[in-house]
């Protein structure tokens, strides 16, 4: 897991440039199949292959691999859990 300070991308749920994203997935510049988290709304977000970020449905979550599953579940308890 690596934590980038990215102003090119927008969160697909909430609109907010993903200024402090933590990257599930990928330590490098992002890419197809990358997996991020906003830290706003909490909400997985997957890198298409234009390197647009689409929201993660359910099914998309469950076609992931275990591991992958871990730890987008313990970013988002981490998130959820901070105080407003
Ligand atoms: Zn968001």
């Amino acid at each position: 897991m690596t934590t980038k300070n990215r102003n090119s991308y927008k969160c697909p749920v909430c609109g907010h440039n993903l200024d402090s994203e933590i990257w599930v997935t990928g330590d490098k510049d992002p890419q197809p199949g990358d997996i991020s988290i906003c830290y706003y709304c909490a909400s997985a977000n997957e890198f298409t292959e234009n390197l647009n970020l689409k929201n993660i449905t359910v099914h998309d979550f469950k076609l992931l691999d275990d591991a992958t599953k871990s730890t987008i579940l313990s970013i988002l308890r981490e998130i959820l859990s901070k105080p407003l």
